[in-house]
């Protein structure tokens, strides 16, 4: 097996378990460490899943791979992948928002339990062994070459060498045969530089709705400003089911926020016509509404033309239509993406119609199988990441045994 991330391990634990302890499994990881990602996933806590048992429900929160994960999760979904880890010891909690931690708030938790299901299952672990290269077999079979040289023979293969950012990642599921759905990052964070957000850089939203002019690409949820624009579950969202599209664009874009989601043009002038009601001898900056942090507020009606001695009692009709349009469509330029540190992944990777998602073998190659990221699926952020990949590793652990498909764990 190569790749010792999420689902290298899964698979390994898995097909180890199964054949109890017969050998014969190592698990070849090129870097100095297993389980890198898994060590600073979710800010160190590691969101091992989402709390959404119902296969279809969660499979809608893949841009790519809705699909073909159905009825994976309808096989290893995330009720399983709690009963995983509370039966090795990992008890795990649900935030408010559905993601799901170790209760230890630590992901060294995870990678502790990891490593020693992969021991007790007999599994050979050997860290700093990159495979550089396969061939086929002449008969069955892959001859791996290592980057220290060394040349091992295997009947099957599993890579699970995580997502393919360059090409370079994918080369060997190429050298089978396999075709890559070109990488592009997913879950980004957008630049802005617009005098209504420049400064207030911790500013959170509970819910606005961003969306992009000209696509489909709309998204409601928490927006949070950072020091070079816009980030936030929302705006992560945004970012994934628009990662091609967006791309295409050179990240170079408008993006049409509604700071007060549900409301129109005219129901946004009510609201505006009441609160001056209301507060009829308040300086309008003074006086937000209270869905929108009074910092944002202020610049909201700046740009609207309001100063700040500027009082409800004097607001005109047109300032009142200017005030409800930066309310509901406040419109910025984006011109850049940065890397979300607390989660990215890779849009793109080994073509799904090439896979039998029943066993995660390759259609191509008889004997190679695949999972994780390395796969063209990715989802939004909350756990389901990590899921596809306990999912698609599991399938997979099982299916290299040569043993029938079976429900249990
Ligand atoms: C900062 C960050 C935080 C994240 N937090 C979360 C989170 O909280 N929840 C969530 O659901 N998702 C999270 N993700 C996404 C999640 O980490 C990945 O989707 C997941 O790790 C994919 O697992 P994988 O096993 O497919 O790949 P990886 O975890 O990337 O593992 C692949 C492994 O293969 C090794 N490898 C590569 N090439 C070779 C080779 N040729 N030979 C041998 N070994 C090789 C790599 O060194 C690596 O260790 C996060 C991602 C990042 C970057």
């Amino acid at each position: 097996m190569a790749g010792g991330g999420a689902a290298g391990f899964f698979a390994a634990i898995m097909c180890a378990e199964k054949l109890r302890g017969t050998g014969g499994i190592t698990l070849l990881e090129r870097g100095p460490q297993f389980l890198a990602k898994v060590k600073i996933s979710g800010g160190g806590r590691c969101n091992i899943t989402h709390g959404c048992f119902e296969p279809r429900a969660f499979a809608e929160r893949y841009p790519r791979g809705e699909r073909a994960l159905i009825g994976a999760f309808h096989r290893f979904q995330a009720a399983d992948t709690v009963r995983w880890f509370e039966s090795r010891g990992v008890k795990l909690k649900t935030e408010p928002d559905g993601r799901m931690f170790p209760i230890t708030d630590n992901s060294q938790t995870v990678i502790d339990c990891l490593l020693r299901a992969a021991t007790d299952a007999g599994v050979k672990l050997q860290t700093q062994r990159g495979v550089e290269r396969v061939t086929r077999g002449a008969e069955v079979g892959f001859e791996l070459t290592l980057n220290t040289g060394e040349k091992i023979l295997c009947n099957k293969l599993l890579l699970a060498t995580g997502g393919c950012r360059a090409a370079a990642g994918g080369a060997l599921a190429v050298s089978l045969g396999h075709t890559l759905a070109s990488p592009v990052p997913s879950l980004f964070t957008f630049h802005v530089s617009d005098a209504r957000v420049t400064g207030l850089s911790g500013v959170a939203v509970e819910r606005a709705t961003v969306s992009v002019p000209g696509t489909k690409l709309s998204e409601t949820g928490p927006v949070l400003v950072t020091h070079w624009g816009l980030s936030g579950p929302a705006i992560l969202r945004l970012s994934a089911w628009g990662a091609r599209e967006l791309h295409a664009m050179n990240y170079q874009f408008p993006l049409r926020v509604n700071w007060l989601p549900g409301e129109n043009f005219a129901s946004a002038t009510k609201l505006v016509q009441a609160q001056r009601e209301k507060f009829v001898a308040r300086k309008i900056w003074n006086a937000p509404l209270s869905e929108v942090p009074v910092r944002l507020w202020e610049r909201l009606a700046e740009a609207a033309g309001l100063t700040s001695e500027a009082r409800w009692a004097t607001l005109t009709r047109n300032a009142t239509h200017a005030l409800a349009r930066q309310l509901i469509e406040s419109e910025f330029r984006i011109t850049g993406k940065s890397l979300n540190k607390d989660e990215f992944v890779t849009c793109g990777g080994v073509k799904l119609n090439e896979v039998d998602f029943r066993t995660m073998e390759s259609r191509v190659c008889p004997g190679l199988f695949f999972a994780g990221e390395l796969l063209d699926i990715d989802g939004i952020t909350g756990g389901f990441n990590f899921q596809a990949a306990w999912t698609t590793g599991w399938i997979a652990g099982l299916a290299m045994t040569g043993q029938p498909a079976a429900c249990e764990q």
